[in-house]
Formats: structure tokens, sequence, C-alpha cells
């Protein structure tokens, strides 16, 4: 019998490492696929904030492909994940993760990618009751059924407390020696990555993506409110990930760069944002996104002021940039700290 082969969704967290690493103990053929949604926590910020500098810049999806040894394939899904970002059938988790129909869609790509490339099955790092919304009980069949793959999806890691899968019933796997962790309790898991002798693997941070994240979604849905559909494209989403935001009247919201890093990083979205640099005193790049007339100018103004290091000072020059390089300069007091509202920050 030849070779049989399968694929792995490999997020980078240790579920799918070692429900990979268990069936490549079996003698099946592994591969790794992971998909670039745009809302990807990895790597990003770390390399921006200098208070993140001392954790690994490492992309946790490769660092898991090197330590099963297995080829990875990065998909970028950008464009079409919108979609499920947008309008999920299922709705959202606590925040605005749609983690029900984004494992549909993934297994679904991982599906017209197996056939494409002659492999047999897939393979997920899914266990039952391990997160309340999408991997309960009734949900495992839901993503089976509607990404298309059925029983050409395994899933090593709770396999004994769900039907015999295709790869079980042919023998290309033995189910005798799959697992049947399930609930929330990570100790099963953890147990098995010392028995393979895996460290250092990305410790549970609650989602592989910034969805999960209530300020991230704060943020995403603010900007669907105010622009009047939930549109976006992969500039706003990587935004949302950087600076202080602040929306001091409806037209307009103020990003604020929080340290060097964020700052050079706002740079490069100078040419598409009016935006606000203080002269007089050292201070943070503003990006205004929105529409502002000469008192929007002033308050956002007072505002970048208020977090540069002329926050104590009677006045500060600020220079503000339109998107046309029309540039004017401002002397405005700092905004008192009181007068910064709560509400504003989102
Ligand atoms: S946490 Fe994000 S990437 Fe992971 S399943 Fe949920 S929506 Fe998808």
């Amino acid at each position: 019998m030849s070779q049989r082969k399968a694929v792995a969704l490999i997020s980078g967290g240790l579920d799918s490492l070692l429900a990979a690493r268990v069936v490549m103990d079996q003698g099946v053929h592994v591969e790794g696929i992971n998909f670039f949604t745009g809302f990807c926590v990895e790597g990003h910020t770390h390399a921006i904030r200098q208070k993140d500098r001392a954790r690994p810049k490492r992309n946790n999806a490769l660092w898991v492909a090197e330590q099963l040894g297995v080829k990875l394939h990065i998909v970028d899904v950008i464009d079409e994940y919108k979609d499920v970002v947008i309008n999920p059938k299922h709705g959202y988790g606590a925040h605005l993760n749609p983690c029900l129909d984004c494992k549909v869609f993934m297994v679904g790509k991982a599906l017209e990618w197996i056939e494409a490339n002659g492999f047999d099955f897939i393979i997920t790092g899914e266990v039952i009751g391990q997160r309340p919304k999408s991997q309960r009980r009734d949900t495992m069949p839901v993503v089976a059924r509607e990404s298309g793959a059925d029983d050409r999806l395994l899933r090593p890691l709770c396999a004994h407390n769900l039907p015999p899968t295709l790869p079980e019933r042919e023998g290309w796997v033995d189910r005798a020696a799959l697992h049947g962790f399930s609930g929330r309790s990570r100790k099963p898991q953890m147990a098995l990555a010392e028995h393979y002798g895996f460290q250092d693997y990305a410790q549970p941070a609650g989602g592989c993506c910034f969805l999960t994240n209530e300020q991230y979604s704060v943020k995403l849905a603010d900007l669907w409110r105010n622009r009047g559909t939930k549109y976006y494209e992969l500039d706003d989403i990587m935004l949302l990930k950087v600076g202080r935001h602040l929306r001091p009247r409806a037209n307009f919201k103020l990003i604020v760069g929080r340290e060097e890093g964020e700052n050079r990083f706002l740079e490069g979205y100078r040419k598409r944002f009016t935006h606000l640099r203080t002269l007089s005193h050292g201070g943070p790049l503003v990006l205004l996104d929105g529409t502002a007339d000469g008192e929007d100018l002033e308050l956002a103004a007072r505002l970048t002021a208020r977090f540069s290091q002329g926050r104590n000072a009677d006045q500060v020059t600020v220079e503000v940039t339109g998107t046309d390089g029309h540039t004017q300069v401002l002397a405005v007091p700092p905004m008192a700290p009181e007068a910064v509202r709560r509400e504003w920050y989102l």
C-alpha cells in the first residue's frame, strides 16, 4: 500500500503540533497548512513594540513545522476571509471572533488543497469541550459537514469521542493509538508534549487571532459603525493593532503612536491620513482617520499635545499635514487630563 498523505492545519499552538505528530507516528506523510487572515497575532506587534522586544519574534506556525520536520504551506486568505468575519452564519464568540465559521472555512480550504495536491485526509488539533463555542460535541459534525470534508477530517486528540473517520476505518491510522481528550484542561496535552519532548511551545493565549481580543473587537466594531458598513481593507485591520485609538467626535478618530516603534510604523501611513506631530516638544505621530474641520483640528492638536512631552507646557506647536500635503502649524494649550473623556478611548 502506498504511503497515505495528510495535511495538518497548523495554527502555531500546542494542539495542532501534537495532532500532526500523533499521525506522523503512524507512518503517514504529513505536511502543514497555515492560513494568513490578516488578524493573526504572530510576529507583528512583537516586532513593533519595545516592551515586547524580549519575546521571540518567531512565527509559531513555522516553528511548529520545524519541530515536526514537515513542510509548511502558508496560504494567504485575506480577501476570502472577509466574508467569514463580516457575515458569520453561526455568529460571533465572546468578541468578534467567528470561530465556528472560521473553522468551517479553513477546513474547507484545506479540503480544496488536498484535492488539488493528491492528499488523503485532513488533521486538526480540535478537542471537544476545549472552547465553549466552537469546540463542542455538537459543533464537531458542523465543521466536518459544512466544510465538505466529512469523514476525511480526523481529530487525533479527541478521536475516541467521535465516530471513526475514513482514515481509521480504512486502517490508514490505528484508532487505538489516537486519543480521547475532552474538556478545558490542558494537562493531557502537556503530558503528551512532554512524552514527545516538545518544549518552549506557544502558550495557549485564548485564541489564535486578534478577533478574540476584547479591545481589538471594540476598535473593529467602532470602525464598522462609523463607516456605516462592515467592509475592511488589510491596512484597516493592521492599524487596529497599533497605537492608542481615541474617538473624540463621531466624524474622526485619532491613532496615537505610543512609542518609537509604533511611530515608525504609523509613518508608513502618513500619505493616506491627515497627520499631526508636535514641533516644540517631542511627541507621537498621530493619524486622523475621518474628516475634520477647523474646530476638530484644534481638538486633535490639543490631544496630540496632551500625549507629547509638552503636556505640562502652556502652549505646544503642532504641525497638521493634510492628505494633499498642505501643512499648517497650530499653537495650542495641551488638553487637560480631566478633559480627555474616558469614552473617547476605544
Ligand atoms: S480564534 Fe480566530 S483564527 Fe482561531 S478559530 Fe477563532 S476566529 Fe478562527
